[in-house]
Order: structure tokens, then sequence, then C-alpha cells
């Protein structure tokens, strides 16, 4: 291994500069810690937003009734309603239903976005089965809205559009209640529900997981994106403006925002630099989904450009950004044959080149460096979180169990990146992961956005 990197600059360098010894990761998860204190103490204190999501309750297992979540955060959204039988009974009934976003209404006005939107829910309502799903007599049909583009929220059921993001450019929206939006739509439509609860994708997967779990303490997303929520203990929100200081609230890091002490090489500066917020979320950058195919892609390119790889040749296909996506890592990173078959197949299909054993082995090499690198930096941003959790609560102390709800494709899929994401626990917490279960919660985000409903109902 080492033989066949010594025969390449670009490479030896790149792995240098990607390294995350404990010592360095011990002082990403001190940095991330402090940046966590610094946004609590005053808004816009340090790169992590720590947003109040005004979620104080989570689900108690005793929810009754008929609730929905409708989820938007891509490119579909979900309907999903859930008929709680409270403890015993659980989850009697549920429903649900994915529908993809024409383009067009990505771009276009917000009142043909939430009619869209509203249409399709009345729809869903229409279906219903009366044998399955019964709403209380005088009761409007509440709804948990996950809606996983920053927002400034302002109470539990409403919040204002920072700014869109993932492709999304609605006009007229950006600083409006996006509740309030939903809400004019329904009308419209004639459809009688509300907005009980307005949160992202983070809390209501915290949300969906407390629900099997009281141990439940994180949900982390890694997919597309990257975001964490927890339980902080309100006396440790200096920020939080509000004459109870008891109990606890769920805060939303987005963590995503971090942007010190992190392992930048040339290619994750480039990277940002064409990004549209230069400077700006370079952990996101560096462990989600979306930029660990790209940046290998800038990897390989330079080494052609050098000879590292692939001879004199330059696939066209490695000059454009994004060509090489997360997935195709995962695929050649799976690949167990002596002869790298799948990686060959990979490298020709998507970059239309062929590459010889020496070269697929190579190609394996980048990958695993930036999929180590980002395992292990989403590793310590858990430490980080875990560490916060136990200063304030002496739970694990106590012998108590703490869990992290996980989901997202990144977390799902890639096998790798799950073991390194574990390497940096074990290698920072030892002996105190006895007390820690990292736990894969598939999609309850929606089943955490209905139950939330039910915990703010205003019946
Ligand atoms: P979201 O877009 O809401 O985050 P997902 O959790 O489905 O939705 O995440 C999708 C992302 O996960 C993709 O953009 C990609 O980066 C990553 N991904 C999807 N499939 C795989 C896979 N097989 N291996 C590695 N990463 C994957």
């Amino acid at each position: 291994r080492s033989n066949s990197a010594s025969t390449c600059p670009v490479l030896t360098k790149f792995q240098k500069d990607c390294a995350t010894p404990t010592p360095y990761l011990r002082n990403v998860a001190n940095a991330i810690a402090d940046d966590m204190r610094a946004g609590l103490a005053v808004e816009g204190g340090g790169d992590l937003d720590m947003i109040l999501t005004y979620v104080d309750a989570l689900p108690s297992g005793n929810e009754e009734g008929l609730f929905y979540a409708l989820d938007l955060g891509g490119t579909n959204f979900r309907v999903r309603s859930v008929q709680l039988g409270g403890k015993k009974k659980r989850v009697v009934a549920t429903e649900s239903e994915q529908i993809s976003i024409p383009q067009k209404l990505m771009i276009g006005t917000s009142e043909e976005l939430f009619g869209f939107i509203a249409a399709k829910l009345a729809s869903f309502v229409a279906k219903e089965k009366p044998s399955r799903f019964r709403l209380e007599e005088g009761r409007k049909r509440e709804i948990g809205f996950t809606f996983s583009f920053p927002v400034k929220q302002t109470s539990i059921d409403s919040g204002t559009l920072i700014k869109w993001t993932k492709g999304f450019k609605v006009s007229g929206m950006e600083g409006k209640n996006v509740v309030a939006c939903l809400n004019k739509a329904m009308e419209a439509h004639g459809l009688d529900m509300r907005v009980s609860a307005l949160v992202n994708d983070g809390v209501g997967t915290l949300a969906g997981a407390r629900y099997s779990e009281e141990d439940v303490m994180i949900g982390v997303i890694l997919g597309t994106g990257t975001n964490a929520c927890y339980v902080e203990q309100k006396h440790a929100i200096p920020k939080l403006q509000s004459k109870s200081s008891s109990g606890t609230t769920i805060i939303n890091t987005e963590w995503g925002g971090f942007s010190k002490v992190l392992p930048k090489t040339i290619f994750d500066q480039e990277m940002d630099a064409k990004s549209p917020n230069p400077g700006e979320h370079l952990y996101e950058k560096m462990i989600s989904g979306m930029y660990l195919g790209e940046i290998v892609r800038r990897v390989l390119l330079q080494m052609c450009e050098t000879s590292d790889l692939f001879g004199q040749f330059v696939p066209v296909k490695l000059s454009t950004p994004f060509e090489l996506r997360t997935e195709h890592l995962c695929e050649m990173q799976a690949d167990t044959t002596d002869d790298l078959q799948t990686v060959g197949s990979v490298l020709y299909n998507i970059l239309e080149v062929e590459a010889n054993l020496q070269e697929r082995r190579r190609v394996v090499e980048v990958c695993d460096t930036v999929v180590k690198r980002g395992g292990r930096l989403a590793g310590a941003g858990i430490v980080a979180i875990l560490e916060k959790i136990e200063k304030e609560t002496k739970r694990m102390g106590s012998g108590k169990r703490t869990v992290v709800a996980m989901d997202g494709a990144l977390y799902e899929k890639y096998p790798q990146y799950r073991e390194y994401m574990q390497d940096a626990l074990v290698e920072l917490l030892g002996d105190k992961l006895s007390h820690i279960a990292i736990k894969h919660t598939k999609d309850v985000s929606g089943l955490g956005a209905a139950l939330l409903a039910a915990t703010n109902s205003i019946y």
C-alpha cells in the first residue's frame, strides 16, 4: 500500500493533509463543544446556531388520537397519518404517501408550491378509511410539519424561512412564516387542518426514536446534508429568555455550520470557493453525502493532471463538478474482487476511463481517505454533544444509558463510513462508550412529527 502511494505525490500529500489522529480529533470535539456553548450563550455566538426549537416535551408513549405528518425537505414531500392508541396500543394504524415535487414548483411562487401540497394533502385525507382512522369529535386534524430548511423558529407552531437551500427558490417566501403560507393554501382548498408543531428532520428523528426508547437524547442526520439535535437543560441556555429555567428543551445545533479546526486540504478550499456559501459550513462539506464524491473527483483530477493516474489521459467527465457521487464511492469500496472489477466498471461507466489494477487501487485509496476523514469527524461531533449532555446531567456517571438515534442514507448505506465513525467514538470515549448506544432509527422522523403534533395539541 505505501509502495503504490510513494509513486503518487498528490495522493501522499492528500492523505497527510486529511489525517485525523486521536489528539487532532480531540481538538475538533473540544472546538465543536466550545462553539455549542458560545451559540447557547448569545445568538450568533459561535459557528453553531444552536436554534431553540420550542420543543420542550418529547413523546411519552401515552399519546392518543389521529395526527398527521407533513415532510418537506427535498425533491419529495411525504404525508403520513398516524392513529395513536396510548401506552398499550401504540400505533394502531398508519398510512403514508410520497409525492415528488415538479421541478417548476421548486422555483415558482409560494402559492403554487403550497397550493400543490394542500391539494395532495386534501386527496390523501379524502382517501382515509373510517374503519382505521378516527378523528375525535370537535377536533381539527392536527399536523406536525417537518420543514428541513433553515428556519427562525418563533414558537412551536411558527417560524420564518431564513433562506431556501437544496435547489429550492420559491419567490417571496424568505422572511415569511412558513406555517402561515401552508395555512393559507389549506384554507383555499377548504381543508380544515392546523399545524401544531413545526420541526426539522433532526427533531422529528429524535422524537420518533424517543417514542420507543426513553434513553434517546440525540438525533443525527447524515444524508445529503447533516444536522444534529439534542436534549438540553434549560438552565444551561443563557440566551433562553424565559421565566422558567427548569426542565429541558430540544436544541437544533445546525452543526454543519462548524468551520474551525478542520483538516482542510487544497481540494476542500477549491470546492468551498466554488460553493454558494464560501467559508461557511466547512464541517458539512467534509462529512455529508453531497460533497464526499466531489472531493474525490477533485483529487482524481489533480492526480490525472500530474500523471499520477491514468497515464497521460485526463477523462473529460472528471472535469464535470459533482459527476462522481458518494453512492459511487460506496459502490467502489464494496468491491471485494481481486482485480477490483466493480471499481473498474464504475470508472468506466461514470468517468469513461479504462483503469488498470494499480489505478483502481489508487482510486479506492482516495475514496477511503475522504470517507475516513468524514466518518471520524462526524464521530467527533457526536462526542462533543455526548460530553455536553454528560456535563449537564451526569447521567452516564450514574449508570444511565444514552442512545443516539441516527438516520440518513449516508449513515445507512456506507458501512466504511459507519466503521470510521465508530473508531472515533472508541478513541475519544474509551470505556465510557459502554454507556452509549448508536442506533439506526430508519424513517422515524414522520412518526416523530405526528407525535409532536399530539404532544403540542391545542385540545
Ligand atoms: P436527504 O436528501 O433528505 O438527506 P437521504 O437520507 O436519502 O436524504 O440522503 C441522500 C444522500 O445520501 C445522497 O445525496 C447521497 O449523498 C447519500 N447516499 C445515498 N445512497 C448512498 C449509498 N448507497 N452510499 C453512500 N451514500 C449514499
